[in-house]
């Protein structure tokens, strides 16, 4: 029994010790697995804190696109992470060395140090890397960041996105001594995701930049710019159009470009319907009545990507004012017009000139023989008439051939006197025409000119007040009404009776060759003129119309005074001896007629020559040449003044084409006479020149060689 009791006992202890060992093991296992669990734990908590850590640092980092806030974020964050003392990010950048652009910690004053591509340091060649590189202290000799920068540990790892280097992330000496593989898989995953933000920050700023630049262009074209939407209004402007709409950038977006420019246009419409299809669209020009300016229009779609169906469809629209360069242009054509019809009328009026001088200087001198028939008197008048008629028309070719240049004489010239003897011109015109004049003509003090520009102003008035009168219907009247007087400036005044001048007219009537006659009426020559030879002598002109559209209308001139006193014209019955050269046979018959009467004798040279010899045996108190006759190749006019210095104030030259001769007559002071001349004309011319020979004092005849 005690046996087995014993061996109870031992079984018994057996199996108490057998149960003690298990729950021991089971102890064992229960610590164990609490270990775990806890590391587990641990582990859970670190990596959930690396996530909302790295969660904080994205978040951050994608809310901003500014490139110094997110590599400052950068370095602080890595330090944080990695418990580290310093971090730092270098940057490249095209065509510069790297460079630190952030660093805080020991590494702080490293901030906006450059790194020569030649530097040995981590920081440097971690760029060649293609991942993270650690360099531990224990590895004995410090770790050199730069050249002159050491460290005891220090990972670095380059920032690389879309396979492009943008920099490196380098921190020193982290927390743990050495970096554990989650260390630096935390590293790698912030350096991958700033490497990403920093490329996208960079390509903003690239896109910015770009944008800024494209505005100030934008901006600093003179040309108008506006983006339109598809109902034709304004949802970009630059500030050349918001100046041409006379406002601000805000204020015209949202306008209707059309609107705002033209008032409602077709055409812009049109314009802009083309372009937004797509099609390739023809500039169009057109005026802009309520801006008062020529507009050139050109448009094109700007493509979209891929606009969903029924998508706005903006057209970039470039708007520029060609007011200006129209109206050079058209100067320039005109300019160019009127040089060639320049040249054509002078050679045209040269060939004329002579034919219509005889003429009219031949029928002049007929009409004052005493023996002549009533019935050949009155056809001989027409005959003079008609040839003075021809030879106004000439003249007023000339005038304007001549415009800008030639030799314009300056005398004393009484305004009353010079309408008085146009009235009596054109006395025959004007009956024909069925026109009665009034004058009210007040005492008039001298004004200092040109006496046949003038002349060519009054014809040109008078001609189209009794052309716009005489276009009356019968039972209206046909009247002129001309006035003179004096305040501050001489005024002349010429009203008509005429239908008036119509509203699109107005803007034309000076312009070269506008004319709204029938041809052969008009040449559209006489205003332009007119305006012109007021300009040369400091006088103006300008239009009146009556109020109420009575018709009508009334040109109005103006010139300063003179100051001087009249040149005294000889009047005393002298007997002179003058030179005529001139080889057109009509035109020596004339001017020899017209002198011989008045009792002056009139020798004719066969050439230039031939006067050249005259003069060194004789003395002349006129010498009246041909500005054409040569010697040898030389303007006659021009050796005779070389020559005879003294005779300069005898010479008077017949000029009739535009030539350069009338620079050189200018350049020597001689004295004009415009062909075709009628015999008043060279009466007066003569007279000017024994006047002005007398009031110097130089006897009359008594110049020689
Ligand atoms: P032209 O008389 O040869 O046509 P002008 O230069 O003298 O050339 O005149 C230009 C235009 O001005 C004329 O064609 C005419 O239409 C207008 N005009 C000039 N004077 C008058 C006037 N007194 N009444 C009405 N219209 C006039």
């Amino acid at each position: 029994m005690q046996a087995f009791l014993d061996a109870l006992l031992v079984v018994a202890a057996a199996a108490l010790a057998a149960i003690g060992w298990g729950a021991i093991r089971l102890r064992r296992r229960l610590v164990r697995s609490e270990r775990d669990r806890r590391r587990a734990a641990d582990e859970l908590n670190r990596r959930l804190s690396e996530l909302f850590s790295l969660q904080e640092l994205s978040y951050i980092l994608s809310g901003s696109l500014q490139l110094d806030h997110i590599v400052e974020q950068v370095v602080r964050y890595a330090m944080r992470f990695l418990e580290a003392q310093g971090a730092l990010v270098a940057l490249t950048v095209e065509g510069e060395p790297l460079r630190v652009t952030a660093a805080e910690g020991t590494l702080a004053a490293l901030a906006g140090r450059a790194v020569p591509a030649n530097d040995q340091g981590l920081v440097a060649r971690s760029l060649g890397r293609e991942r993270l590189e650690i360099v531990h202290a224990a590895s004995g000799a410090p770790t050199h960041l730069l050249e002159d920068v050491a460290t005891d540990s220090a990972a670095a790892v380059p920032l690389r996105a879309h396979g492009v280097v943008v920099g490196t992330l380098v921190i020193a000496n982290p927390g743990h001594g050495a970096l554990g593989p989650e260390d630096t898989r935390l590293l790698s995953t912030v350096a991958t995701h700033a490497a990403i933000v920093i490329a996208n920050a960079r390509f903003f700023q690239m896109v910015q930049h770009a944008k800024e630049q494209w505005e100030t262009a934008f901006d600093a074209l003179s040309e108008g710019i506006a983006v339109v939407d598809d109902h034709g209004r304004i949802t970009r402007s630059n500030r050349a159009l918001a100046a041409m709409l006379g406002s601000t950038i805000p204020a015209v977006i949202g306008c209707d470009l059309s609107e705002a420019l033209l008032g409602s246009s077709a055409a812009l419409l049109e314009l802009l319907a083309a372009a937004r299809q797509g099609d390739r669209v023809q500039p169009v020009v057109l005026r802009s009545a309520t801006l008062h300016r020529t507009i050139r229009f050109n448009a094109a779609r700007i493509p979209a990507p891929a606009p969903p169906p029924g998508n706005d469809q903006s057209v970039v629209v470039l708007v520029e004012d060609v007011t200006d360069q129209q109206a050079l242009e058209a100067q320039l054509i005109q300019s160019e017009k009127l040089a060639a019809v320049g040249q054509l009328v002078s050679g045209v009026a040269h060939e004329l000139n002579n034919p219509l001088t005889s003429i009219a200087g031949l029928s002049e001198f007929l009409l004052e023989q005493k023996e002549l028939g009533t019935k050949d008197r009155d056809h001989l008048r027409v005959i003079h008439e008609q040839a003075d008629r021809a030879g106004r028309i000439v003249r007023n070719l000339l005038t304007f051939a001549r415009k800008g240049g030639g030799p314009a004489e300056r005398a004393l010239v009484d305004l009353n006197d010079v309408i008085g003897r146009t009235l009596l011109l054109m006395s025959y015109d004007l009956k024909l025409q069925d026109v009665a004049v009034e004058k009210d003509l007040a005492p008039l003090p001298p004004v200092l000119g040109d006496r046949h520009a003038l002349q060519q102003v009054v014809v040109n008035l008078l001609t189209n007040a009794a052309q716009a009168a005489a276009a009356n219907q019968p039972g209206r009247p046909r009247i002129i009404r001309l006035t003179t007087w004096f305040d501050d400036r001489v005024r002349f005044r010429v009203a008509d009776s005429g239908p008036g001048i119509p509203d699109d007219v107005l803007p034309h009537l000076f312009t070269p060759f506008f004319t709204t006659k029938e041809p052969g009426q008009g040449t559209g020559l006489g205003l332009s003129i007119t305006y012109s030879i007021m300009e040369a002598h400091g006088g103006r002109i300008t239009v009146e119309r009556p109020a109420g559209g009575e018709g009508g209308a009334a040109f109005l001139v103006d010139l300063p005074a003179a100051r001087a006193e009249a040149p005294r014209t000889e009047t005393l019955d002298v007997k002179r001896a003058i030179l005529l050269v001139d080889d057109d046979p009509a035109a020596r018959r004339m001017v020899k007629a017209l002198f011989a009467r008045d009792g002056h004798t009139v020798e004719v040279a066969r050439n230039a020559q031939h006067a050249l010899e005259l003069l060194r045996s004789r003395t002349y108190d006129l010498i009246l040449a041909d500005a054409q006759a040569r010697v040898n190749e030389h303007l006659f006019v021009e050796r005779l003044a070389e020559s005879h210095p003294a005779l300069k104030d005898r010479i008077l030259v017949a000029t009739g084409a535009v030539t350069s001769a009338d620079a050189t007559l200018a350049r020597l002071g001689l004295r004009p006479v415009r062909k075709p001349f009628n015999l008043r004309d060279l009466r007066d011319a003569a007279a000017r020149v024994w006047g002005a020979g007398a009031r110097a004092g130089a006897g009359a005849g008594a110049a020689g060689p």
